[in-house]
């Protein structure tokens, strides 16, 4: 229907008019030549005849050529039903870019409207109160900052809680723990873990409900065992079903061929600034490798070379973030989370499977 006037004829208009169709409201303008006056095409007044009938692209087109908008079908107002949701949709638009919750009376105001009818209208349109749409906005801004691993007090603030209390006092509410929980990895996730041996010694496998969260490199189990506990203290730790140590097979092949494509799912946890350097290092490609500056200038923070090399050690996805491939400046293989001589021995075989 949006191209009414351009596609249709003046046949199919004087059709909309007879039959007063309200689709064609909006698309043209017809105008009666006895009268002087136009009108929206489901104008309910009684029909002029035809050859008194002119139509208009817009209603401006007809009060250019002399006539008047009609009273009863008003088509110098919007369509009211439009009129009401657009209202509505502009309140929305004011919630979304304001930082604070917006009463009542302000938001109704804005808009032009009673308090009251603002209050009921917004509730028909949106289904919630405004109250209530504010605050699932503010959940749902909380919820994404949390999983981006913001700081729960600027994530907090950031989302248009007032205050931290505020925030805290409806924090089970919103996200069925407190946003601390719910930041380092939630109490009731579920983490299953599966541990073996592979060519750079023990390791570790562990799974989220949402993906891979930790791939550790060691000489012993028990050990990396304790050290997935001190990475997920709010999570309960079980061992891996049968279903998940056939997927660690892909892992363990992954450890020995670090240049193939990996395509299990990863739960990559961590603040923004980590998650940022660890994107930076998987994109250096097997076989390469890259100084901690290289990676602190790659993300635009040149000045962060000793952040980098932080977020290199809290790195919990041995090889498949591959912090083996930072060196020193001077190409010297320095310090690794998981063992200098794994480190050594990684690169080795990276550069070894390239010239394969
Ligand atoms: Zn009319």
């Amino acid at each position: 229907m949006k191209d009414f006037f351009d596609n249709a004829t003046d046949e199919s208009r004087w059709q909309a008019v007879e039959t007063r169709d309200s689709r064609a409201d909006g698309q043209f303008i017809f105008a009666v030549k006895t009268t002087g006056i136009c009108c929206r095409p489901s104008c309910s007044a009684r029909h002029p005849l035809r050859k008194n009938v002119l139509f208009f692209k817009t209603l401006a087109a007809a009060i250019d050529a002399g006539f008047r908008p009609c009273k009863r079908c008003q088509p110098d107002k919007l369509v009211p039903e439009q009129q009401r949701i657009d209202r509505i949709t502009q309140a929305c638009r004011l919630i979304e870019s304001s930082s604070e919750p917006i009463v009542l009376a302000r938001l109704a105001a804005q808009v032009a409207m009673s308090p009251f009818h603002f209050h009921r209208l917004f509730k028909q349109v949106t289904g919630l109160t405004p109250h209530a749409w504010q605050k699932a906005l503010r959940a749902k801004r909380l919820r994404e900052q949390l999983t981006q691993g913001d700081l729960v007090t600027r994530a907090i603030f950031d989302a248009g809680y007032q205050s931290g209390s505020n925030f805290y006092q409806q924090a089970n509410e919103v996200l069925g723990m407190t946003a601390k929980q719910y930041r380092q990895g939630g109490e009731r996730t579920v983490i299953q873990f599966v541990t073996g041996s592979c060519w750079l010694g023990e390791f570790l496998v562990a799974r989220s409900e949402r993906g891979i969260c930790a791939i550790l490199l060691g000489n012993d189990a028990q050990e990396l065992g304790h050290e997935l506990e001190t990475l997920f203290p709010h999570s309960s730790l079980m061992t891996g079903d049968e279903q998940f140590a056939q997927s660690v097979a892909q892992v363990v092949s992954f450890l020995e061929h670090p240049c193939e494509h990996f395509s299990l799912p990863l739960d990559i946890q961590g603040t923004a600034f980590q998650q940022q350097v660890w994107q930076a290092l998987r994109d250096i490609p097997a076989g390469q490798t890259a100084s901690y500056s290289d990676i602190a200038q790659r993300i635009g923070k040149p000045q962060a070379v000793r952040a980098v090399a932080g977020a290199c050690a809290a790195n919990k996805l041995a090889v498949i973030i591959p912090c083996h491939r930072v060196v020193r400046n001077d190409g010297a293989i320095s310090g690794y989370r998981w063992g200098v001589e794994r480190k050594r021995q990684l690169l080795e075989i990276e550069a070894k499977l390239q010239e394969e």
